[in-house]
This record gives structure tokens, sequence and C-alpha cells, in this order.
């Protein structure tokens, strides 16, 4: 098993149409033995699950929530590949986990998006695996930093001698948005172009972080010519103890891998190259933009109900003269021409305006 799973990490750089996707997949976190072999049995029934992954440790942003089973989660995954024959991954953060995860015979494993961003804890996990030929896929650090990807994926092939996998995991950004994490498809694009013998994975769920917003981004992985898919699934996702709302049945799993068009290899996913790619990197920063919008009428609200409550006027000359100075001077600062910057501020300003308006009309 482990050979063949060996085999399928030597992957062209670009997938076959005849090929499927290399698929992962399992519940975000093992939270019982049942939970863990149940999801196992439903995924290997599809017989299309490359990979099985569960979470032993699960780096939580706030402490007190679940945060794993630990080590004796890694005997469910154990019991999991001797039923189902589908090789076993977890996540690693620390030399003590590989240490375990080693001596538990776990296939493959990969790091995490707020352990790539560290390369300390990448260094040790690298040291700790010095010598071994377990394959490892990193994911992306949790911000958009193309050079800090590499150089986690460099660490570990310095030392580990099996494959080493990227996988785009998406990024953390500020304020309100559509995705839990910004798939910014330029960066994995930059890391196909500078680094093209590493394969590289998608894992919309992270992306997502709900389940209506999963299929449209497998879909563009593919599209990008992206060689798997890393899909969290769960026997019953409403209960699982993390990442709930992102989490598949192995049988929508699986209708959502049927409903994916899987493109031509040697046709060149024509979105990388020249305008395409441009035009991507293009949609990206709109909807960054878009985003930043949104979080300034937002706080623009926020000033307006203030404002209400203390008795003071929406339109502060002192403060608008001090915003447009500030800005045309930022504006200049880099090259904008000075006529976009003013008429882009008056149109934020009278936003601003409008909507702190709104705000007053509605406690009034
Ligand atoms: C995970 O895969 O369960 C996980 C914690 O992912 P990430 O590191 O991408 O947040
Ligand atoms: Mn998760």
């Amino acid at each position: 098993m482990v050979k063949n799973l060996l085999e399928a990490f030597t992957l062209p750089s670009s997938l076959d149409s005849s090929q499927r996707p290399f698929i992962v997949s399992g519940p975000c976190s093992a939270e019982s033995r049942e939970q863990v072999l149940e999801t196992a049995r439903q995924l290997s029934a599809l017989g299309r699950v490359n990979l099985f992954r569960a979470g032993i440790w699960k780096p939580r942003t706030r402490p007190h929530s679940f945060e794993g089973k630990g080590t004796e989660a890694l005997d469910w995954l154990v019991e999991a590949r001797q039923e189902t024959g589908i090789p076993i991954a977890t996540e690693v953060a620390n030399a003590q986990h590989v240490e375990v995860c080693l001596e538990a015979g776990l296939d493959v494993l990969w790091i995490g998006a707020r352990t790539t961003v560290s390369p300390f804890a990448v260094q040790e996990i690298a040291d700790a695996l010095a010598g071994t030929k377990i394959p490892v896929i990193v994911k992306n650090p949790m911000h958009a930093d193309l050079k800090l990807w590499m150089g986690a994926i460099e660490r570990i092939s310095e030392t580990v001698g099996g494959p080493v996998w990227a996988m785009h995991r998406g990024f953390s950004s500020y304020g309100l948005k559509e995705y839990r994490n910004a798939p910014m498809w330029e960066i994995p694009i930059g890391l196909r172009a500078e680094m093209p013998d590493t394969p590289l994975l998608c894992d919309p769920s992270h992306i997502s972080g709900n389940r209506t917003l999963i299929a449209s981004v497998a879909q563009k992985a593919m599209d990008l010519g992206m060689h798997g898919l890393m899909l969290e699934s769960h026997r019953s996702p409403d209960d699982a103890l993390s990442d709930a709302g992102q989490q598949l049945t192995p049988q929508d799993l699986d209708t959502l891998l049927d409903g994916l068009t899987i493109r031509q290899s040697d046709a060149k996913p024509e979105q990388v190259d020249g305008l395409g790619a441009m035009r991507l990197q293009m949609d990206s920063l709109d909807e960054q933009l878009i985003e930043l919008l949104h979080a300034r009428m937002d706080l623009a609200r926020d000033i307006g109900r203030f404002k209400l409550e203390h008795g003071m006027t929406i339109l502060q000359l002192e403060r608008w003269h001090e915003v447009l100075k500030t800005r045309s001077a930022w504006g200049n600062s880099l090259k904008l021409g000075p006529e976009f910057t003013s008429k882009l501020l008056e149109q934020l300003h009278k936003e601003s305006i409008r909507v702190q308006n709104e705000e007053m009309i509605k406690k009034k």
C-alpha cells in the first residue's frame, strides 16, 4: 500500500484527463474510535479516496475549544487503515508529534498553516524527519507569503528522502469575507512557477469554511491543473467537534467529485499562462478591494452610531481635510494619479456620509 502511494506521489506536473485527482479525505479531527472507523468505512465504499486524513492535535485559534484526542487517536487511524486499506495521514506540529507518528507507522504527514509560518518549527520537524522517506505535505502559511511557503518546502526536502507536496489552503485576512481563507490564487500559481516539480494539492474545505463554496473552489483548483484535493468529511458533519460547517458527508463528497470537470493535461491550463494569470491576479485584487470597501463602510456605520450617541454632527470638516491630505500623500507616493485619488476619496466620503445618515435615520 505504501509503495502504491509513493508511486501515486510521483505524479506528473499536471493531470491527464484519464487520471482522477489525488483525493485526501477524512474528518477535520479524530473525535472517537467509532467516528474515525465509520467515516473511513463510508469513504472506502466510494472507492475513490487515496489518503485518509484526521487531525489528532488540533491547532485551535482560541484555547479551551476541542484540541484533539492526541496520541491515543493514532491507534484509531491505524485500525481504519487495516480495515479499509487506505493509507493514513495526520498533521504534525513539532518533533514529538513526528516521533510518535513515525512509531505508529503513518503513511503521510502534513504540516499545517499555523506551523508553516515558523521556520523554527518547520526546521524542528525537518530535523525529526531526517533520514526517513515518509511523504510530507506542506500547507501554505497563514498569510500570503510565497517565499515562506517555498522555504518550508525546501527545509523539509533537504532532510526527507520521500516526496514533498504543497497544499494550498488559502490565506487569513482581516474583516468580513466570502471565504474563510482568501484563495489568492496568484500565490499557488506563483509556487507552481517557482517550483514546477513540486506537486500541488488544494484544500477547498479550509478555503471555503462552509459547504456551499467547496465545489466551486475545487473546480477552480482543477482548472488550474492542481494535482489533488483535500476535502474534509465526517459521518455526521453537523455534530463535528471542529470545522462543522465545512465538512461533507462521504455521500456528498462523492457527488461533489462526480460534478468536477477535469481538463486535458497537455492543453496547458490557459489561466496559468500570460494574460490569463494576470487576469486571475486582477480578480483576486478586486475581490480584496471589494472586501476592504465593505469593511470600511461597516466601520462608517459604527462611527455613525457613535456620533449619534454623543450628539456629534456627521460631517466633521477638520477630519475630512485630514483624511484628504494624508490619503492624497499616500497615493502620490505610490504614483497614483492625483485626480484619480481625489475622486476616489470623494466617492468614499460621500458613501460614508450616506451610510452614517442611514444609521441616524434608523435610530430616530
Ligand atoms: C486541517 O487540515 O485540519 C487544518 C488545521 O488545516 P490548516 O492548517 O490549513 O488550518
Ligand atoms: Mn479542519
